[in-house]
């Protein structure tokens, strides 16, 4: 098995764990739910906002993966998988296997202000 077909089985796994935690996290949104049956304590409001805010964000976040992972998936139909989106070249296959949906190469995503492992606070 050549590198590319390893990370594409990886990306496909990956896309399908990605659809499934956001259907599980449909269900665990209580505002999607339309709330608990009876609302009435006091707090729920407040609780109710709190869980919603915070599935929200995680599914954001997964979202964000399963974008990027079906970029990933287009680019390897279309042959231009593994070029770096800014100098050209090919990304480094060690890089690709640790990071499937790299669009850069280590050179460039080190330059790049918005490369997260490099962000400075
Ligand atoms: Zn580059």
């Amino acid at each position: 098995m050549n590198t590319f077909e390893k990370i594409r089985k990886l990306l496909l796994r990956q896309q399908k764990k990605v659809e499934e935690n956001l259907k599980a996290m449909e269900k665990e949104d209580p505002v999607m739910n339309g709330g608990p049956a009876e609302s009435s304590e006091p707090g729920t409001d407040s609780w109710l906002a709190d869980v919603h805010s915070r599935v929200v964000a995680i599914k954001i976040s997964l979202q964000d993966i399963l974008i990027n992972t079906k970029k990933a998936l287009e680019k390897m139909r279309s042959g231009k998988y593994g070029k770096c989106e800014n100098c050209r070249r090919m990304i480094e296959p060690q890089r690709l296997e640790a990071m499937p949906t790299a669009t850069l190469c280590i050179s460039c995503s080190q330059k790049s202000p918005k490369a997260g492992s490099a962000r400075k606070q």
